[in-house]
Order: C-alpha cells, then sequence, then structure tokens
C-alpha cells in the first residue's frame, strides 16, 4: 500500500523505556539445573541459547573466547549504532537467570569440545559465528597498512585503539564496510572512499547506513574493484583498481560482475581495508572432530533444532549459516535451545511459545491510519565527528504510537 511498517523503530521505542532489567519467567528444574550443558560463543547465538535454556531451569556455562561477552554486536558493530550500555544491561539478565559466563576461554586454544565430553557435558552448542575476514586475492595484499574489516573493528572496539590512515580506502558493500568507513571517519582519517565491484542497488549494507555514511563525507565508489595494493618505498600509496559492468546472473540472484573495456586506475590511499566476506576456521575449532561441514564452509546444521552430524553437538548463528544477522543468530540459538531440552528430557517444553492471545482491543473494521512511516531522528552530521555517540535518535511516545497504528494487522485479518 505504501512504505513498510517501521518495526524496528517501534521496538527500539519500547526498549528505550525499559530503564530496569526485568527478569523473564523462568521454570526452576532442579533436575535440569544438574544437567550439564555447555556453550561456546558469548555472541548474539550462544547467549540467546543461554537465556532459554536458563528458562527451562538449566544452567548453563558458557565459554567466551574474548575478555567481554556479546559477540560481533560488542566487538564490531560500532557504538555509534548499538551503545554499549543496551548490550551490558542484556549480558546481565542472563546472567541474573543463573548463566555462568567465563572470559577468556577459547575453544582451540583453552580446551577442546572432547575435552569438555571427557568432562561429562551432556550437550554442546556451538556458537562461534564467523569470526575471520576474507582474503582479496591480489597482489600488495600482505603490505603493512592493509588489513580487514573484522580485525580493524575488533582492534578499536575491543583493545581501545585502531591505527588509521589519511586516506582510507575500503573494499566491499556490505555492513560491515560502511561501518570501517564510518569508523575511520570518527577516528579522525582525511578521506574514506568505499570501494564496491556492483552497484548501489546490490550492496548489502541497509540503504539507511550508505546514506549516512556519505552523510559523514564517505565516498562511494561502485562497479570498481581493486586488482592490485600499489606500494612506494614498502608504504601503501594506492590501489590500482578496474572499472566493472554487470554481467549474467550468477547463484546468489545477482548480475556477476566483469571487468569492462577500460584500462586500470590508481586511487591514491595509505590504509586499505577489506570488507568482503568472512569465514570460519573449522581447523582451530574441530581438533580432528568428524564434523560435517556445508558447502560454505559454516558448520552443517539442521535448520530447525542445530542439530549436526555429531548427537550431543549443536550449532546456529554464522557459524552455521555464514555471516548472516542479530536476528536470525538469536533464533538460531533459541531453536538449538528448544532441541537439546527436548533431546535431554524427551520432552517438548518451550512454553514461551504458546500462541499470545492479543490483549489489545482491536476494531476489525478501522482502516489503519494513513500518514508517511516515521523516519527515525539522526543526531546532525557536524556533531558526529571525533565521538561515537549514537546517531539515530529515540522517538518521543507519540511518534511511536501512531507508527504503530500504521500496522495493517495482518495476523488478525488471516485469522478471521
Ligand atoms: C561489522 C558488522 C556489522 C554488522 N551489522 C549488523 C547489523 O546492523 N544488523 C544485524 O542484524 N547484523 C549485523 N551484523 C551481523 C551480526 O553481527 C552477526 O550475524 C551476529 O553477531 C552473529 O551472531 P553469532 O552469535 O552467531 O556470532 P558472533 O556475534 O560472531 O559471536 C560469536 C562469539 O563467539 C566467540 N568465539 C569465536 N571463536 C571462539 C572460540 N574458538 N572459542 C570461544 N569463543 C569464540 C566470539 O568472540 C564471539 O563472542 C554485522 C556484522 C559485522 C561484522
Amino acid at each position: 500500500m505504501d512504505e513498510p511498517l517501521s518495526i524496528r523503530g517501534v521496538k527500539r521505542f519500547m526498549v528505550d523505556e525499559e530503564t530496569t532489567i526485568q527478569l523473564p519467567e523462568v521454570r526452576p528444574n532442579e533436575t535440569n539445573a544438574r544437567r550439564k550443558v555447555a556453550i561456546i560463543g558469548a555472541g548474539p547465538a550462544g547467549l540467546s541459547c543461554a537465556y532459554f535454556l536458563a528458562r527451562l531451569g538449566y544452567r548453563p556455562q558458557v565459554f567466551e573466547g574474548e575478555s567481554r561477552p556479546g559477540g560481533m554486536p560488542v566487538q564490531t558493530i560500532p557504538a555509534y549504532r548499538l551503545p554499549r550500555e543496551i548490550l551490558s544491561l542484556e549480558v546481565r539478565m542472563i546472567e541474573g537467570m543463573g548463566v555462568i559466563i567465563a572470559t577468556n576461554q577459547r575453544l582451540g586454544r583453552d580446551f577442546t569440545l572432547q575435552g569438555l565430553r571427557n568432562q561429562g557435558y551432556e550437550a554442546v552448542f556451538l556458537g562461534v559465528g564467523a569470526p575471520s575476514g576474507l582474503h582479496l586475492g591480489v597482489p600488495g595484499e600482505d603490505l603493512k597498512s592493509v588489513d580487514d574489516a573484522i580485525r580493524f573493528l575488533r582492534e578499536y572496539n575491543i583493545r581501545g585503539s585502531a591505527s588509521i590512515g589519511r586516506d582510507v580506502m575500503v573494499v566491499g558493500g556490505g555492513n560491515a564496510a560502511i561501518d570501517t568507513a564510518r569508523t575511520a571517519v570518527r577516528l579522525g582519517a582525511r578521506s574514506v572512499t568505499v570501494l564496491y565491484r556492483r552497484t548501489r542497488d546490490e550492496m548489502p549494507a541497509y540503504a539507511e547506513e550508505i546514506e549516512e555514511a556519505e552523510h559523514e563525507g564517505v565516498v562511494i565508489k561502485v562497479l570498481t574493484a581493486p586488482v592490485e595494493i600499489v606500494a612506494k618505498n614498502g608504504r601503501v600509496c594506492g590501489v590500482k583498481c578496474q572499472a566493472m559492468t554487470l554481467g549474467e546472473f550468477d547463484r546468489s540472484g545477482r548480475r556477476r560482475p566483469k571487468a569492462a573495456a577500460e584500462e586500470p586506475f590508481v586511487v591514491p590511499a595509505d590504509q586499505v581495508i577489506t570488507a568482503i566476506g568472512q569465514k570460519l576456521e573449522p581447523a582451530e575449532i574441530l581438533d580432528g572432530l568428524a564434523v560435517t561441514l556445508n558447502k560454505d564452509g559454516f558448520i552443517a546444521a539442521d535448520p530447525l533444532t542445530g542439530r549436526t552430524s555429531l548427537d550431543w553437538l549443536y550449532s546456529g548463528g554464522d557459524a552455521a549459516m555464514g555471516p548472516s544477522s542479530v536476528v536470525e543468530a538469536v533464533a538460531g540459538g533459541e531453536r538449538a535451545a528448544v532441541a537439546i531440552d527436548a533431546q535431554l528430557t524427551g520432552a517438548g517444553h518451550a512454553f514461551w511459545r504458546k500462541d499470545r492471545e492479543c490483549d489489545v482491543p482491536f476494531d476489525p473494521g478501522a482502516d489503519p491510519a494513513k500518514y508517511p512511516r516515521a523516519r527515525m531522528g539522526l543526531l546532525p552530521v557536524e556533531r558526529r565527528r571525533n565521538n561515537f555517540n549514537e546517531v539515530e535518535q529515540p522517538w518521543t511516545e507519540t511518534v511511536a504510537i501512531c507508527e504503530a497504528k500504521r500496522c495493517l494487522r495482518c495476523d488478525f485479518r488471516d485469522k478471521n
């Protein structure tokens, strides 16, 4: 009919209104509390698995390789998009439910899956994400001042500082590329350019993030691919680029970029950061265990249960799906928690999944409100430099209620 309902904005309003930790309903269960269940990785998938197991009375043990729980949302997604206090509040809530999180415990370095089994863990959830960046595979990639986005963002967000060049070139078109570019702007780069080999319409990053990056001065150069990182006296001085055009459709349903007829050209840069995808390092974490991988090199897991080729090992989130989203990871963690409980107890205890009756009176004859989608308020561009203050500003209650009233209530209409 018109633009979609701003579900994220409405949810954001509700979360902003919640200033205290409210523990959800937990069903105490002495037998479950004694069972040993391990969760590896305290990202959205692992924390969600822990949260739902805790609701069923389990006390799962989470092992996290980094010094802070939270996964990519704390390690790489910049604070101007996701304030850290909100994340800490949620982690504290999960700990308050009886979940124990051990940090600086890395699978493959400090313990092994087989070791957990030997210690009596009956089920293990593998939620290690897709922690490493992919390589570009062009000459010059080994030079100093060439980094990948995951490592760069992790350096800044976890260790507290990252070195930044004057003229920064970011390669890629997803959220990681845009987050890197906007982080570079905030850390004081003089110019930041994003190179993407397809067109803007194909960029996987959220459209509003791309737009805000441009408002902050980032140059988006589409249909351009790097072919070599150029150095002078061992120092990066530019990226040799090839103009691209779009050819036939590929497996992903997008048109495959191919080199255009023009000659390559060099764009000056003294730092290059690549954000062209992420991978799992199976050899490091599986330690020779025969766990089946999928064709993309991630853990092969049943999409409904997260069960892997080993009957005690579950997986979900990016580790199984490849780079995806926080919501998908949270859903994967929940599905695995329900499946682990069903395997250990033989019962389906997921009480929170029962169909909820809508308790808001609804007039089936009423038409949804007809006015445009509400926009998020934004911090003015001139107040975004040299800081990581939140860019999207909260709505007032009036805006949130007006936006919610644009809902067509398809759920209600479908049932009736
Ligand atoms: C820069 C960037 C921006 C993004 N922006 C968005 C966005 O705007 N919206 C969105 O929905 N999604 C976004 N995503 C994707 C989203 O962050 C991921 O899909 C999501 O975090 C996956 O959750 P996960 O729990 O599977 O993995 P992760 O979040 O990666 O968490 C895995 C956890 O496991 C730990 N770990 C890894 N290896 C080991 C080991 N060997 N031993 C112990 N612990 C280990 C890691 O330290 C980490 O804490 C973005 C991703 C990136 C990189």
